[in-house]
């Protein structure tokens, strides 16, 4: 694609306009996705953190279930940061147990997996593929990924303290999920990184 790609985020629920900002950031034109035919327009899809019992819940009020599962067949690139990658993830522990995700990444995740008790914390993680300093990654009631199917890339871990090797960034073919939130701390090359994935899928 020569032209700037333009990339929508689910705007149910959760941290949508920091998203939108980051991407405009990153060279893409960014705008919310709630209705099936705003979903038709787009080239990609973050989906952002927030709550996934509730987006589960609204994904499926707004209509979206059906029509993003079959975008992410054709081949959709799809960013899931923190609840985001809850709804990516084909396994869940720790869920509603009446919440859905997409059939998206063949891996298991916690939710809240760091404890009810850490709220939020930050820590240094380095992303393959990604130059430069390691991400100051911010996580708020985040999950990590417990188990990764075939086909699935470990991107990032967290480097030290006491969660040091829990996977916090994967990538199956044009799925990447993140258990941080990259749109929080004015750092775009997440972003940077997914708008290029899209750029060279469209
Ligand atoms: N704990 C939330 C959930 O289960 C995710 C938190 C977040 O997105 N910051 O969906």
């Amino acid at each position: 694609m020569s032209g700037t790609p333009v990339i929508g985020v689910l705007a149910l629920q959760g941290d949508v306009r920091e998203h939108v900002a980051a991407l405009t950031a990153a060279g893409a034109q960014s705008v919310p996705v709630r209705r099936p035919r705003e979903l038709e327009a787009v080239d990609g899809l973050v989906i952002p953190g927030g709550e996934s019992t509730t987006m589960s819940r609204l994904v499926d009020v707004f209509e979206l279930r059906e029509p993003i599962d079959k975008r992410i067949v054709g081949g959709m690139p799809v960013y899931g940061s923190c609840a985001g990658m809850i709804m990516l993830a084909t396994e869940v522990l720790d869920g509603r147990p009446d919440q859905r995700g997409f059939d998206g990444i063949s891996m298991t995740v916690r939710r809240n997996a760091f404890g009810r008790q850490v709220d939020s914390f930050e820590a240094p993680v380095t992303i393959t593929g990604i130059a430069g300093d390691p991400f100051h990654a911010v996580f708020i009631r985040a999950p990590w990924v417990e188990r990764v199917g075939e086909g699935v890339q470990v991107l990032g871990q967290v480097a030290d303290g006491p969660s040091a090797g829990r996977i916090v960034a994967v990538r199956q073919g044009n799925l990447l999920a993140t258990s941080f939130h990259p749109e929080l701390t004015g750092d775009a090359r997440l972003h940077r990184y997914f708008v290029d994935l899209v750029r060279a899928t469209a």
